[in-house]
């Protein structure tokens, strides 16, 4: 590992300087040209007046603040972004080329500690959206219960045109500028996955922050989201389209849900569109169709792909990752070339889990769906929302349903912290234990269990049953928590988890005492 660390920190640390003395005139900027194409791609389902990505977490914020009993200086300082870091750094191309990238990290709220958020790696990043996210990772946290303050960071790339060493580079460099300025550690700020970042990435996290700070014994503790081998958590990976599923499969069961919209609260009888393929919608997609759904669309960049019929997640997704495409799949599915049109198709549950804005006012009417469950940060637009509950469907909103992942990003922190693996201590205990009570039971009902019986009894609890358990429980917790608030206060559910987030949050402030310096 050491030899690793020594040449990425020359990578990293010591081409910049060479490169800001010898080759300035070699630097190439960022393409505004290109930033502008990418933006305009986002907002294509939105009105050029609708509001940023930042302005609509700040319009549901003041929507639920109005209706939320908190005091107003409380509500002021909640709302505002405690912290942001931009840094730029140079790296090397193979082809002797300087490039400037830019990084940032915003931490909205430190009401506690450590805050928390992924890393995204995408051309659309900037300071405004980096802020947004960090801002809804605060309410997300406190939705689920799990005690971090938000985060969010990114890094201006679009990771596909870039080799692994010049990704793992970037990640170390960007690593490094968050470590001297003190923007990570495991009590101060914890990255995680996002958009385009993954395993491989925290690995590339940690290894840096470890290099930096030898010794810490809890190190780590500063990113979640990491490979097994290196501390990461059983489930993490599935952990967001997990929970997506689990919170959808709560809210068809509400029978207030079920009249409004017509969905049935048997899974096996709704149909199901994902828009995104990556990790959060390929793993939604998955346990959808495991639990009995018809998937019947998956949306992707360059082409989506619907079958009323349904199609097969897991050979999809193997031929998706062999072709980079859905074009040749089958015969018998339609392929949409205009892929946003996959939202606009024909099923009773929507999840759109690919970036923010995907739904607003030019395609908000042309949404069949009855339920919209907010797999990606901010998909909706706030016009956009306020149609889809008018006509009658149900929107359940991102910093409820996609919770899981750092639901599951607490379990792995909390793994590093205790520097043990969840079940170690007591899976034996338990299994001796209940051999114990099955004998017993065994005696008294005359016959012994079958073997399917004795396993469903006496298996002790490891580590991904107690991940996954632990997930469903929080949230199904926090739907139960949004559908309560949302009846009392009779607003929709993303004002409900709003008002639930503000209160939590406010009641930290106000009970610390840490709102004012005296
Ligand atoms: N990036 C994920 C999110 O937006 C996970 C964050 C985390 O695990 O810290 O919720």
């Amino acid at each position: 590992m050491s030899s690793l660390f020594l040449k990425n920190l020359t990578a990293a640390a010591v081409r910049p300087s060479i490169a800001k003395k010898q080759a300035l005139n070699r630097v190439i900027l960022p393409s505004l040209a290109s930033r502008f194409l990418t933006t305009a791609a986002t907002q294509a389902a939105c009105h050029d007046d609708e509001p940023s990505f930042l302005q609509s977490v700040e319009k549901y914020y003041d929507a639920a603040a109005q209706i939320s009993e908190v005091k107003p200086h409380t509500l002021a300082h909640l709302r505002a972004v405690d912290s942001v870091l931009r840094v730029t750094f140079p790296i090397e191309k193979e082809n002797g080329e300087y490039e400037v990238i830019e990084g940032y990290r915003a931490q909205h709220s430190r009401h506690r500690l450590p805050v928390k958020g992924g890393i995204r790696f995408s051309e659309e990043v900037d300071l405004q959206e980096v802020e947004a996210l960090a801002s809804l990772m605060t309410y997300k946290c406190a939705v689920v219960d799990v005690p971090f303050g938000g985060a969010k960071g990114g890094i201006k790339i679009d990771p596909k045109k870039y080799t692994p060493d010049q990704l793992e580079r970037i990640t170390r460099r960007y690593t490094m500028e968050l470590c001297q300025k003190k923007f990570i550690g495991p009590g101060i700020d914890v990255p995680a996955p996002d958009v385009g970042t993954g395993p491989r990435e925290m690995a590339w996290i940690m290894d840096t922050y470890s290099q930096f700070n030898v010794g810490e014994v809890n190190a780590a503790g500063c990113v979640t989201g990491k490979p097994l081998s290196l501390g990461g958590v059983r489930g993490r990976n599935e952990a967001t389209g997990l929970g997506v599923y689990y919170g959808i499969r709560e809210f068809i069961s509400y029978p207030e849900v079920q009249q409004k919209t017509g969905v049935s609260g048997d899974m096996s009888k709704n149909t199901v569109v994902v828009q995104g393929f990556g990790n959060v919608g390929y793993f939604a997609a998955k346990f959808f169709e495991e639990n009995g759904a018809k998937i019947v669309g998956i949306g992707e960049r360059d082409c989506s792909i619907y079958d009323p019929n349904g199609l097969n997640v897991e050979e999809l997704h193997k031929y998706y990752r062999a072709n980079g495409t859905f074009k040749g799949y089958s015969s018998t599915a339609q392929i949409l070339e205009n892929s946003s049109q996959i939202l606009e198709t024909e099923c009773d549950i929507l999840i759109p889990a690919a970036l923010e804005r995907q739904i607003g006012l030019r395609n908000v009417n042309n949404v069949k769906a009855k339920i919209i469950g907010e797999g990606a940060n901010g998909p909706v637009t706030p016009a956009a929302h306020d149609i889809l509950e008018k006509s009658g469907k149900v929107v359940v909103p991102d910093l409820l349903l996609n919770a899981g992942g750092v639901t599951v990003s607490y379990f792995e922190w909390l793994k590093n912290l205790s520097h043990v693996r969840f079940g170690r201590m007591n899976k034996k205990w338990d299994e001796r234990a209940r051999a114990k009570v099955v004998a017993l039971v065994e005696k008294n009902a005359g016959r012994p269990l079958t073997e399917a019986e004795r396993k469903a009894i006496v298996h002790g609890a490891e580590e991904a049953d107690l991940v996954y358990s632990g997930l469903e429980d929080t949230m199904i917790q926090a739907c139960q928590e949004t559908r309560q608030t949302a009846e009392l206060k009779k607003v929709d559910f993303r004002s409900a988890a709003y008002i639930n987030a503000i209160q939590k949050i406010a009641a930290v402030y106000e009970g610390s005492g840490m709102l004012f310096m005296h």
